[in-house]
């Protein structure tokens, strides 16, 4: 009966992953415009799947119009593949890319898109969002939010021209840069490895700190995800911005909201028309004189500059000469997820990274995906999610 039971749970296990992925290449979108693309090394160019020529160590002068997109200033094509046939990268304005680039035209627009093997996207993007100084456990646990992440939108996207793209609405990736010891080191002893919840990969949301509580996704997206509670971090409280404070002139923060089709006239009172568990204002209320606004808690901070709010974990008081405010607040990002100097500190004090991913990321397991991207429980690590904190 037991046997059985097993069986059945490897069948459930091996045949549902092997039919969700099919592959481990990413498509991540270059955002920045570009007028040319320099190749170093040999590439083939493709259009429709028929090769085109080959090119080696050259600049391609690259522009677009009538949805088609043309090379060279003279040959014009509906999409292109640049396909590398040995060692080298292609250059698009600073960065340099490895894997291949697709350029292609859908609403009267131009895409480029880098696909890249997923490892290697990681390797790209570990240098924007952490300090190869760091702890390794805080890095790995770093890598496998990361990787996580990144297969989490290769299912989403399926039926997308690209997975992600590469600012900081999903993970900041400016190409396969200068890679570090530490990330590869990082990136080899986690090989494959990935957070689920109930056998789906998560989206394994991370911030730079979470000023003591980090918050139901709920509260800042709509939707909940049980595996995205908010709970208590006591490890994050040397970081630089656990607490911060900024003041605005009242003409300045007026001036903002009018550029967001907020228009009041002499602000009396700031307050939260709705406060989070862990303190957040999920919706924050000016008072004018004549009337007043309700804007929710992320659009606020766009509104005035995520450098500046850098939370919504705040309060507000009238300046001493009382013609501006100042916003106290705590912590640094949206405070969901994975906190990036909890999970430091955490390293620092000697736990694992499989065991800060488990506390931020509560009820998942960590699973290795092998080289056919099936999934199997690592069975060593998913033993720790019987640890209690
Ligand atoms: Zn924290």
């Amino acid at each position: 009966m037991i046997f059985k039971r097993i069986h059945i749970i490897f069948f459930i296990l091996f045949v549902s992953l092997s039919q969700v992925y099919a592959g481990k290449t990413i498509r991540i979108l270059i955002s920045k415009p570009a007028d040319k693309i320099e190749l170093t090394g040999e590439f083939s160019l493709y259009s429709d799947s028929k090769m085109i020529q080959q090119l080696k160590d050259i600049t391609i002068p690259v522009s677009f119009s009538e949805n088609m997109i043309t090379l060279f200033k003279s040959a014009s094509y509906p999409s292109v593949f640049l396909k590398k046939t040995g060692e080298g990268y292609f250059k698009i304005g600073d960065y340099k890319y490895d894997g291949e680039l697709k350029i292609i035209s859908r609403d009267k627009k131009m895409y480029l898109v880098n696909y890249l093997d997923v490892e290697e996207y990681i390797q790209g993007v570990l240098p924007n969002e952490i300090s190869p100084k760091w702890h390794i456990e805080v890095i790995k646990a770093q890598t496998v939010a990361a990787r996580t992440f990144a297969y989490f939108y290769i299912e989403k996207n399926k039926g997308e021209i690209y997975d992600l793209t590469d600012n900081t609405y999903a993970q900041v990736y400016k190409g396969t840069i200068n890679e570090d010891p530490v990330f590869n080191e990082a990136i080899v002893k986690t090989a494959g490895e990935v957070l689920v919840f109930k056998n789906e990969l998560i989206q394994s949301f991370f911030h730079s700190v979470c000023g003591g509580h980090t918050e139901n996704a709920g509260k800042v997206w709509g939707k909940n995800l049980p595996y995205l509670k908010g709970i208590p971090c006591n490890y994050c409280s040397t970081a630089k911005y656990y607490r911060w404070e900024e003041t605005f002139s009242e003409e300045e923060i007026l001036q903002k909201l009018k550029a967001h089709g907020f228009d009041l006239e002499n602000i009396r009172s700031f307050s939260p028309a709705i406060r989070s568990g862990s303190g957040r204002w999920v919706k924050v209320k000016i008072s004018g004189s004549k009337k007043s606004v309700l804007i929710p808690g992320n659009k606020f901070r766009l509104i005035m500059g995520i450098e500046k709010i850098r939370s919504t974990k705040f309060t507000v008081r009238r300046n001493k000469n009382g013609k501006g405010f100042v916003f106290s607040g705590k912590g640094w990002g949206h405070g969901v997820g994975l906190c990036q100097w909890g999970a430091k500190k955490m390293a620092e004090k000697g736990y694992k990274y499989y065991r800060i991913l488990r506390y931020y990321y509560r009820g998942t397991e960590l699973l290795k995906m092998n080289s056919s991207n099936k999934r199997s429980v690592n069975s060593e690590r998913s033993a720790v999610k019987k640890h209690k904190f």
